[in-house]
Parts: C-alpha cells; sequence; structure tokens
C-alpha cells in the first residue's frame, strides 16, 4: 500500500504507540501524584494493538517504539513484543524498541534482547537514590539500575533520557554524562514540555538546554556529529568520553521541520503532533470490521491533517499547559 505522506512531504516511517497511560512512579514533571487513569475496558486489546501496528507497518512505518505511562506494567505486554517480532524477522521493522522507567527490566531484559530489541531507552534524571525518590515520588532508584545492568548484560544498547529540572538536577548533568559514558550509555536531555496538569509549576522546572550547553562547554569538547536516530535529538560527541550526547529541545529549538513521527495512545487516538490537540479515532474504525479498509482510509485522512509543527511556550501565567494531555497519554 502507498506510504503516509503528509502535506508538506514528510513521510510517517516511525510511530509511538503508548500501551498504557499507567504507571508505577508519579515523576514531578509528568503527572500529578493523584492521576485518573483510563477505565481498562477503554484500551485497545494487545491484539488489537498488533493490528494497529500492523497497518502501520504495511503503510512504510519501520520503526516502532513502544511506550506509556510505564509499558512494562501493562499485563502481558511480553506477547505484544513476541508479536511484533515477525516483523522484524520479515524485514519489515527496521527497529522495535521501547522506553521505559527501567524499573520491570531486570525481569524482561533477556526475553526483549531474544525477540530483537537492540537498543531502549531509560528515563533516568539523577544518579541520587534520595533525589530520585523526590523526582518519581515512588521510584526505586536501585530497581532501576539492575534494569540497566540486565539490559545491558542482554546485550542491548541503552540510552539514558533526562530530564533537565531547574534547581534540581542542573548540577548533576556533567556527572551524569559522565557516568553513563563510563558505562557505554548514550545520555540525552530533555527539556521540560507543558504536557498536562501537574502539581507545579513548569516554569519553575524550565531548564533551556542552551543554558546547559554552554555551560558543559566550559568543561567539555562538545563536536558536532551526524548520526540520526529518527528521533527528534541533535547529537554531539564529547571528545574526552567519546560518548554522544543528545539534545531534545522543543522549546529552544524546534524540531518540527524534519518530524516523521506520530503517535498513538492506548485507546487507538492518534496524535499527528506531541503539541496539538488535534487528533483521529483509529479505535472505532478498527472495531467496526474484520478488515482494515475503514481503519486504512482513518489513516490516510488524519496523516492528510498533520500539522507543519508545534507551538509550545512556557509562560509564568498560570495559565492551562499547551496541551492538557498529559506525556504518559500520549506516549514519550
Ligand atoms: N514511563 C516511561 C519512562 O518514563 O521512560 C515511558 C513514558 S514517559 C512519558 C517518556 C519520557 O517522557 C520520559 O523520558 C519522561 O522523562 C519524559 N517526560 C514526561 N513528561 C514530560 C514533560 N512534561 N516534558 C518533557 N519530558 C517528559
Ligand atoms: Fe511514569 Fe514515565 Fe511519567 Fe515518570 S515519566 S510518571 S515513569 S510515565
Amino acid at each position: 500500500m502507498a506510504p503516509l505522506v503528509d502535506p508538506f512531504g514528510r513521510l510517517i516511517t516511525y510511530v509511538r504507540v503508548s500501551v498504557t497511560d499507567r504507571c508505577d512512579m508519579r515523576c514531578v514533571y509528568c503527572m500529578s501524584e493523584d492521576m485518573n487513569f483510563l477505565p481498562k475496558r477503554d484500551l485497545l486489546s494487545l491484539e488489537e494493538l498488533d493490528r494497529l501496528c500492523t497497518a502501520f507497518i504495511g503503510r512504510g512505518v519501520h520503526k516502532l517504539r513502544i511506550t506509556g505511562g510505564e509499558p512494562l506494567v501493562r499485563r502481558n505486554i511480553m506477547s505484544l513484543f513476541r508479536r511484533l517480532s515477525r516483523h522484524l524477522e520479515s524485514g519489515a521493522l527496521s527497529e522495535l524498541t521501547l522506553t521505559t522507567n527501567g524499573s520491570q527490566l531486570a525481569p524482561h531484559a533477556a526475553e526483549l534482547a531474544a525477540i530483537g530489541v537492540r537498543r531502549l531507552n531509560v528515563s533516568l534524571d539523577t544518579l541520587d537514590p534520595v533525589k530520585f525518590r523526590a523526582i518519581t515520588r515512588w521510584g526505586d532508584h536501585a530497581q532501576v539500575m539492575a534494569g540497566v545492568d540486565a539490559a545491558q548484560q542482554a546485550g542491548i544498547s541503552v540510552k539514558i533520557n533526562m530530564v533537565a529540572l531547574k534547581g534540581v538536577n542542573d548540577f548533576e548533568i556533567a556527572p551524569m554524562l559522565k557516568w553513563a559514558h563510563g558505562r557505554g550509555l548514550d545520555l540525552t536531555l530533555i527539556e521540560v514540555m507543558p504536557l498536562g496538569a501537574i502539581d507545579a509549576e513548569r516554569v519553575d522546572q524550565y531548564l533551556p538546554l542552551s543554558l546547559v550547553e554552554a555551560r558543559l562547554a566550559d568543561h567539555f569538547t562538545l563536536l558536532p556529529v551526524d548520526y540520526k536516530t529518527g528521533g527528534p535529538a541533535r547529537y554531539v560527541r564529547i571528545k574526552e568520553t567519546g560518548g554522544r550526547l543528545g539534545f531534545i529541545t522543543p522549546l529552544t529549538h524546534n524540531f518540527c521541520e524534519g518530524c516523521n513521527r506520530v503517535r498513538v495512545t492506548c485507546t487507538g487516538t492518534l496524535y499527528m503532533c506531541l503539541g496539538q490537540e488535534d487528533a483521529a479515532d483509529l479505535r472505532a474504525p478498527l472495531r467496526a470490521s474484520q478488515s482494515d479498509a475503514l481503519l486504512h482510509e482513518a489513516l490516510e485522512a488524519a496523516i492528510a491533517r498533520k500539522p507543519k509543527g508545534h507551538d509550545f511556550v512556557i509562560e509564568r501565567t498560570g495559565a492551562t499547559p499547551a496541551v492538557s494531555r498529559h506525556m504518559s497519554v500520549t506516549g514519550g
């Protein structure tokens, strides 16, 4: 079938699928402590998620990221990975990956590797267990470390995602860099995005990565590299460590131009842009018939509405977030 191309000529080759909005942590920038999660009946079944992913793959999507919420807390999630691995075997999919908080990674790492997961992202904002608990509210640092160890032992490349938080981990970025590169892990820094209501003020959390980069340049040599993973990060190589450092800077530097991605929530809602409200329901066409004809029609109609970009701004207005849904709904 014809590939999915948006009105700006961007080919859609990368889909992120949030398989649950639930999580065993409550990171302060992501969720409020007291979250209302979706009723289970609203969720797509694992079979439906497989059908949906397969439809995208049939349209030229070759990279799939499973995310959430915390993907590894969804019951029986490994059966979805197992099913999807047939697309790796056929060559239709070049990469099957996930973003995880790492809490449940240790017991799953070996199987993920066996299925064909070659790389994954673990979110880790600090190396200090006490601070880790404060940021994640419910997380256990040692469990995440065990997850990283297990993934590496299984031969999976791990990239650490660190959200830069003003007044919280500003001065841990250099130590994190040394730790990650010392262990052969890539590190990507992320700016806080105004997604969903939380208990804190975003403007108090927001640390522009332009500032971080300037501070790092006082201690390290940042060499630009032409490395791309299909995601929005811009990478440099750190001469002193030899490792790679990525910057995801939706606020200081708009990353929309080369956007090849769409996101699907666990209820089958397709968001054509992380930073816009417009969405398309894929669950109804998926459930309306066993054939995928309606689903493909819905996909084409949705991609034809993919916007040029987001318009995130973080202002001290006490205003509502740019986008009302949380990152845990759309999937990071
Ligand atoms: N639970 C998994 C995890 O934490 O890796 C996967 C989902 S989480 C929503 C995906 C990524 O989004 C994480 O790296 C997290 O740090 C990031 N994230 C969550 N809320 C964010 C926000 N408001 N701004 C920027 N990044 C955010
Ligand atoms: Fe959970 Fe990930 Fe959100 Fe943290 S960032 S609360 S681990 S979904």
